[in-house]
């Protein structure tokens, strides 16, 4: 799997996380064993990259159908506010 191939995060309603710029701005993103994306952080500053394709570079939800090798296989997650879950998340 080459990044061109790894998953798109689709959409991101956390609003209050750094990378979010009317979306996910981050190069990748890791979705955390928790229920939550571990890129997330709520700085005073903004982040990420002006032009807009953030990928799931690894997820650590191996209870996941869609989790193989710690790796994501689905074709596009989003990610939902509050607690900045993962919504894609389906369990084996
Ligand atoms: S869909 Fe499953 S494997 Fe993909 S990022 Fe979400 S929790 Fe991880």
């Amino acid at each position: 799997m080459t990044t061109i191939d790894l998953p798109l995060v689709q959409d991101c309603s956390v609003t209050e996380c750094s990378y979010n710029n009317n979306g996910c701005a981050a190069g990748a993103v890791t979705i955390g064993y928790g229920r939550t994306c571990s890129t997330f952080v709520p700085l005073s500053v903004r982040g990420g990259l002006e032009r807009k394709s953030p990928v799931v570079g690894a997820c650590q939800k191996a209870d996941c159908s869609f989790n193989t090798n710690l790796e994501c296989t689905a074709s596009a997650i989003r990610v939902g506010s509050t607690s900045a879950d993962c919504l894609t998340y389906q369990a084996r």
